[in-house]
């Protein structure tokens, strides 16, 4: 679904092209929804990106337009993968960066989860 305010969707962008298999990632897991790999720059010890499958420039567009079903299950892969790794009893972040203003380099919706060190407050 177009989202007012959002760029249309652009097949070329990195993670587009990592879906399609066309370059290679650290692949964490994967299923029908969602793929989840390392961060090619990792900000903590754990940097993970956790992708829905589709085109989807942001969460907006993404909760707007996606079936109930794929959105239930990129967020149940992100949770499994924080407990996979081991997150869940220290704790983690997940984080969302939307638009120019909220800092997205790639336009795919993306959701960053940071682990295995005690994280700083976060700060604009
Ligand atoms: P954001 O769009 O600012 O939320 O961040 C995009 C993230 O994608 C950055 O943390 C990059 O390090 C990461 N990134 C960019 N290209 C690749 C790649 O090819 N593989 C894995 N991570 C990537």
């Amino acid at each position: 679904m177009s989202v007012t305010g959002l760029p249309p969707y652009d097949e070329a962008n990195i993670f587009a092209r990592i879906l399609r298999g066309e370059i290679p990632c650290k692949r964490v897991a994967e299923d029908d929804h969602a793929l989840a790999f390392h961060d090619i720059h990792p900000q903590a010890p754990t940097h993970i990106l956790v992708i829905p499958k589709g085109s989807w420039v942001s969460a907006a567009d993404f909760h707007a337009g996606a079936s109930a079903e794929a959105i239930a299950g990129f967020w149940r892969m992100v949770a499994a993968v924080a407990k996979a790794q081991g997150l869940e009893a220290g704790g983690y972040r997940i984080l969302s960066n939307m638009g120019a203003d909220g800092g997205q380099e790639v336009p795919h919706f993306h959701v960053h989860i940071f682990g295995g060190r005690r994280l700083g407050r976060m700060v604009p």
